[in-house]
């Protein structure tokens, strides 16, 4: 679903991604682990054609990010090509992210009636039906104020599925949670894992990581350090980097 090769990206001189390569089959899911600054965000952004990769390649669902190609060359993506191929990918943020002048119904049926020319009825059907999936179809009136920081989170969720994602991309969706609300986000995430979603994840969270990850990937100063299987990577990481990392957080 997912193929980096060789990808790096600088800001001016700052080396942030130094060569990465990363495949994600379909229906699995990816945790990223790392410290702050080691890139991960940065991955996670030129996947979702919010960066552009200086050097390598990415592919999602075949379709190569930034490019398209014809014959043997590699042409420059129009605009109106990105917006559509981001749309379908489904980022959620750690800040939630919401429309504040929006109901949480209207936060959901936006997208799809502007980028995937639904009708309002027909979004309005799928949003209730994803916003009971993240337990929330009672609040579907509310505002995001309204809410908890954890169930502003489900609603990104429920946003983000909405758009019909081929792919799920999630930058630190529990970070900024009050601890107690951090389960009822997981939980939500572990769902669609178990549902078959493709999905990579940045996380702290360990415990979730253990659980839910097909491959664990340790990244640190723009680099992949190890990757493997929760019970390779977490449970018996071969580099010192990792191990002093997972010290940390564990
Ligand atoms: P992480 O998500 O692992 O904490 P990031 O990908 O956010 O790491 O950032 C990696 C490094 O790149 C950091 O030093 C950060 O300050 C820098 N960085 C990220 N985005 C930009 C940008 N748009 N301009 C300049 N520097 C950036
Ligand atoms: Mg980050």
């Amino acid at each position: 679903m997912v193929e980096i090769r060789g990808v790096h990206k600088s800001f001016g001189n700052l080396d942030v991604l130094r060569g990465i390569d990363l495949s994600v089959r379909p229906g699995e899911v990816t945790v990223i682990l790392g410290p702050s600054g080691s890139g991960k965000s940065t991955l996670l952004r030129t996947v979702n054609h919010l960066e552009k990769a200086d050097r390598g390649s990415i592919t999602v669902d075949g379709d190569f990010v930034g490019y398209r190609r014809k014959g043997d060359r590699l042409y420059e993506l129009p605009e109106r090509e990105v917006l559509r191929r981001r749309t379908r990918i489904g980022f959620v943020f750690q800040n939630f992210h919401l429309f504040p002048h929006l109901t949480v119904l209207e936060n959901v049926t936006e997208a799809p009636v502007a980028a995937l020319g639904r009708t309002k009825q027909q979004a309005a059907a799928t949003a209730h039906r994803l916003l009971a999936r993240v337990g929330l179809d009672d609040r579907a009136a509310a505002y995001p104020r309204q809410l908890s920081g954890g169930q502003q989170q489900r609603v990104a969720i429920a946003r983000a599925l909405a758009l019909e994602p081929r792919l799920l991309l999630f930058d630190e969706p529990t970070s900024a949670l009050d601890p107690e609300l951090v389960g009822e986000v997981l939980d939500v995430i572990k769902d669609l894992a178990e549902q078959g979603t493709t999905m990579i994840v940045v996380t702290h969270e360990i415990g979730f990581a253990r659980e839910v990850a097909d491959t664990v990937v340790f990244m640190d100063e723009g680099r992949i350090v190890e990757q493997g299987p929760p019970a390779e990577v977490i449970d018996r990481p071969r580099h010192a980097r990792t191990r002093a990392f997972l010290s940390k957080v564990l």
